[in-house]
């Protein structure tokens, strides 16, 4: 297949890899100028579970892509969510009525970005367990092993959604075609909407999280929120199991010894974060539905605060 990874940073360069070396056709397109040389030059270097690889895989600016009119059967979007537009804009010529998209951030109100772009019939939606760590330019550490599941936003497009199963299983992705993928996104922004606002805020890893009762508390009042405005939008989250799921997390010997993404993205990296597609996201739905969120619109501010402080880009 041919296969275009739309930000090519941490888990696009995953993605991008084990799909290069299961034998498609796959590009990167990102736009820092350094990770494109370094790729061009030395190939994508990555620690791959211990073992030195490097995947000589083509790049290009997004500019250069439009230039060149590179087609793909598949688009795989992975920038962050607050890049989500921008990417798509640059990219927007490229786009087909052939052209399918296959979005794999996390976070919710994504397929209103895509839609501007990609007819509806043609957009897939994902998650993924899948993790990767971007050390400098054209390096990568990929450990671990992880899961997709996706479908199709569409009935129409549940041929091409099983396709892209198919070319994921033989990249060892271990994909599954969901039934109920809607579910899933608003399972895992639930995990993301607690583990990475508090732990970012109260500068510690998740079994610290855990170990407060003021914070458990609080996790299953987010719970709620997220919980009502879904219900609103046709989910309807098993709030019970999903709070075992977050207990779950704070055992060390699982990811309690872990920092969340946003923690490191905004405390060590000073960059901008993706809570207004997380906390921010419900708190927007919320008004819109007539939900109070209280707790989604506190640490959506306590965070954007926390951004302004630390200068984040
Ligand atoms: P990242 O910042 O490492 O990568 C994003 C890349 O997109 C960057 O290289 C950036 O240069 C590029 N980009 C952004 N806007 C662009 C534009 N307009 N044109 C060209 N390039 C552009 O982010 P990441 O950690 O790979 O995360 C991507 C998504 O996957 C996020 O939604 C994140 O929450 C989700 N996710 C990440 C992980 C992980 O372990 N890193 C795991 C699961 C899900």
């Amino acid at each position: 297949m041919k296969i275009a990874i739309a930000g090519a940073g941490a888990m696009g360069s995953r993605l991008g890899l084990m799909l290069h070396q299961s034998g498609n056709e796959v590009i990167l397109i990102d736009r820092w100028p350094a990770h494109i040389e370094a790729i061009r030059n030395n190939g994508l270097i990555a620690n791959f579970n211990g073992k030195e690889i490097v995947e000589a895989i083509p790049i290009y600016s997004p500019e250069e892509v439009i230039k060149s009119n590179i087609q793909a059967d598949l688009i795989i979007a992975l920038t962050k969510a607050n890049q989500l537009d921008g990417m798509f804009q640059a990219i927007n010529s490229i786009i087909t009525e052939q052209t399918h998209v296959l979005c794999l951030l996390n976070g919710l109100g994504h397929e209103d970005v895509l839609e501007k772009y990609v007819p509806k019939k043609n957009i897939l939606f994902g998650i993924t367990m899948w993790t990767a760590g971007l050390d400098g330019p054209g390096h990568v550490t990929l450990l671990g092993d992880g899961e997709i599941e996706l479908e199709n936003l569409e009935p129409e497009g549940e041929a091409f959604a099983k396709e892209v199963v198919a070319v994921f299983k033989d990249a060892k992705l271990n994909p599954t075609y969901s039934s109920n993928v809607r579910y899933s996104i608003w399972r895992k922004a639930c995990v993301n909407g607690t583990l990475n606002g508090l732990c970012t805020i109260l500068d510690c890893n998740i079994a610290g999280l855990g170990e407060q009762q003021p914070t458990n508390d609080m996790v299953r009042t987010i719970v709620a929120e997220f919980s009502a405005v879904a219900e609103k939008e046709g989910i309807e989250l098993d709030q019970e199991e999903v709070n075992q799921h977050i207990q779950a997390t704070y055992d060390p010997d699982n990811i309690g010894l872990h920092y969340p993404s946003m923690y490191q993205d905004l405390i060590k990296n000073h960059r901008l974060t993706e809570i207004d597609y997380i906390n921010g996201a419900v708190w927007k739905k919320g008004q819109k539905y007539d939900i109070p969120t209280p707790y989604c619109a506190f640490l959506t501010q306590l965070i954007h605060s926390k951004e302004g402080l630390l200068a984040a880009k």
